[in-house]
């Protein structure tokens, strides 16, 4: 699924295709999604600049000075492309913005676990799913102190606890369990269970593995590919994750797998010794 690094290089992607053109025209399959909005209204609209909160693309669209906002998520497998209008659609388009400068932005997704909102952009922000996500990791304040305060008095496993968006924004499973090796913590320790000095190893380490992501243009192991139809190449920065068996980066022991609620995770058994709380 995509997380937080692949939602920013289609950000960026979609920024760097200087779609400004306003919108003539929509199109819609009759597939459902998982959520789903009414494209109409922005017809006549003006695209402009795309914001990410989380796992959530917000796009700025002006519609004759209201301001309105395509709000996306890209599911499972989700993706944005650019294309001419004669270009033949793909299989899973599920819905398309013509352009008034002959282009069109067709958003295909496979698993249709992707969707939509539109709305005033101010509504969209401040309702679900936007208004209940926690703190972005990348931004300046995001350090220990406020990991610990969100996830401090947890019951859950830090993997778990990682998962969720309302502790902490943009964060899934690849990016928990790459993060918890670089900070030595075994993944299924109890939030509840972490000193200070641990949360701060923990936040300093989530930033470490999401800029990297970015870095690499996001993660693809299956699924994901940016605006330009390209995968990323973050998988080749993974230590831990889909490694199970191979061999420690930093120490040589096997690498150990596990499944938890249902989700499966990697991790070193020494660099990472159960219940170690520093
Ligand atoms: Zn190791």
């Amino acid at each position: 699924m995509p997380e937080l690094p692949e939602v920013e290089s289609v950000r960026r992607g979609l920024m760097a295709a200087r779609i400004s053109a306003p919108i003539a025209a929509v199109w819609r399959s009759e597939h459902a999604l998982r959520m789903s909005g009414d494209l109409a209204a922005l017809i006549g609209a003006r695209p402009g600049a795309v914001g990410r909160r989380g796992k959530y693309l917000l796009w700025e669209m002006d519609a004759a000075g209201e301001a309105l906002g395509l709000l996306v998520h890209l599911g499972m497998s989700g993706r944005f492309g650019v294309a001419r209008p004669s270009d033949p659609r793909v299989k899973h388009t599920h819905f398309v913005l013509r352009l008034e400068d002959d282009r069109e932005l067709r958003f295909v997704d496979p698993r249709r676990f992707g969707g939509f909102l539109v709305g005033a952009a101010a509504t969209l922000k401040g309702q679900p799913p936007l208004a209940g996500l926690g703190p972005e990791p990348l931004d300046a304040g995001f350090d220990g102190a406020l990991l610990a305060a969100r996830l401090g008095a947890s019951e859950r496993c830090l993997r778990d606890a990682l998962l969720d968006q309302r502790a902490v924004a943009g964060v899934g499973n690849i990016y928990a369990v790459e993060a918890l090796f670089l900070a030595g913590l075994h993944p299924l320790t109890p939030a509840r269970a972490l000193r200070a000095s641990a949360w701060a190893r923990l936040a300093e380490a989530l930033q470490r593995v999401l800029n990297q992501g970015i870095a690499s243009g996001g993660t693809t192991l299956k699924d994901f590919r940016n605006v330009t139809g390209e995968v990323g190449r973050g998988q080749d920065d993974l230590k831990v994750y889909g490694r199970e068996g191979e061999p420690c980066p930093r120490c040589g022991q096997a690498l150990r797998g596990f499944v938890h609620g249902g989700r499966s995770g990697v991790f070193c058994p020494s660099d990472q010794p159960r219940r170690q709380i520093r």
